[in-house]
């Protein structure tokens, strides 16, 4: 279990995290009928930065958009939001990195299923750094459930609810013996895991699934795209099949709670030779470079808390 902090924000204040408590006839408990992001949060001599503040509140906004709950954005405009994380910064008093999840809740009670029109609130908490995947060459295994396609639930929108389908598959792979899964698509294509975005590598050449490929748009996926264009390394940005990851020579999975994680395994296919692949390794310590804020050059990727 990760090491939660002492103070949440809730319901317009910070309150101890025992006290952070929705209804069981909310929305939110019935239909798990919020949208939630996940940042880090990282300390250094210089003070406390977001990584990527405005990216993931406007995926917080858009994600309340597409699933139709519309009483979030009239109501928290991004500077507000800013204040909201700035004071559950200061009040837990934060000496180490660590992770900030941020979720808006549909918290009316019983009001059937539907979205428009209810009261929301917003929460935020937040939890140690700790990688959810391992970071030294992950085991895969495609999974024996489909990612739920865009037009039953669309993964681009951060739904709680959406993640039992996450749930199905992770478990499934860890059953299996594996450390997480790879998702398809209804059609056979790859999406991504159950909480992180997929690269390959081939012929010195990036690829990652497109955007209309079932997956969640992550914000590490950006900047691993960005790190390429600065690092000249080319890429491709395309539909892309399972059996392309098994002749990969290079894998890797990117996300918040992933960091930049090296795959060497998948259904029981080497990867590559096995170890951690060169341009893998590049991306990994520019990323982790960008995400420590040690390197003022960085100042566009991070927002200044305290
Ligand atoms: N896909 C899924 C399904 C996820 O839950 C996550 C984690 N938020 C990601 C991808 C990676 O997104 P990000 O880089 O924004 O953390």
């Amino acid at each position: 279990m990760a090491k939660i902090f002492p103070h949440a924000y809730f319901k317009n204040k910070i309150i101890p995290i025992e006290e952070a408590n929705l209804s069981i006839a909310s929305s939110a408990v019935l239909y798990g009928l919020s949208v939630y992001t996940v940042f880090p949060i990282s300390i250094n001599e210089k003070g406390g930065f977001a990584f990527r503040l405005k990216d993931h509140y406007q995926r917080l906004i858009n994600s309340a958009k597409i699933i139709g709950i519309d009483t979030f954005e009239p109501n928290w405009t991004y500077d507000k939001f800013i204040t909201a994380v700035r004071e559950i910064v200061q009040a837990n008093n934060l000496t180490e990195s660590v992770f900030m999840r941020a979720t808006v809740h549909v918290d009316e009670l019983v009001p059937g299923t539907r979205s428009r029109n209810l009261d929301t609130t917003l929460s935020i908490f937040i939890y140690e750094a700790k990688p959810i995947v391992p970071q030294n060459g992950m085991r895969l295994k495609t999974s024996v459930w489909r990612r739920i396609p865009d037009y039953a639930i669309p993964s681009r929108a951060k739904v709680n609810g959406a993640y039992v389908n996450s749930v199905l598959a992770k478990q499934d792979a860890l059953d299996s013996g594996y450390d997480d899964c790879i998702f398809l698509d209804i059609n056979g294509h790859v999406c991504e895991l159950s909480a992180a975005n997929i690269f390959i590598v081939k012929q010195n050449t990036l690829i990652t699934p497109d955007t209309s490929s079932d997956l969640l748009e992550g914000i590490n996926r950006q900047t691993i795209l960005e790190i390429a264009e600065d690092l000249k390394i080319p890429f491709k940005v395309r539909s892309v099949d399972l059996t392309e990851l098994y002749t990969a020579d290079e894998v890797f999975a990117c996300g918040t709670s992933s960091f930049v994680a090296p795959v060497k395994e998948i259904d029981a296919r080497k990867i590559g030779n096995g170890e951690i692949g060169d341009i893998t390794t590049k991306l990994r310590q520019r990323h982790e470079e960008i995400l420590s804020g040690t390197n003022s050059l960085d100042e566009k990727y991070l927002f200044k808390l305290i």
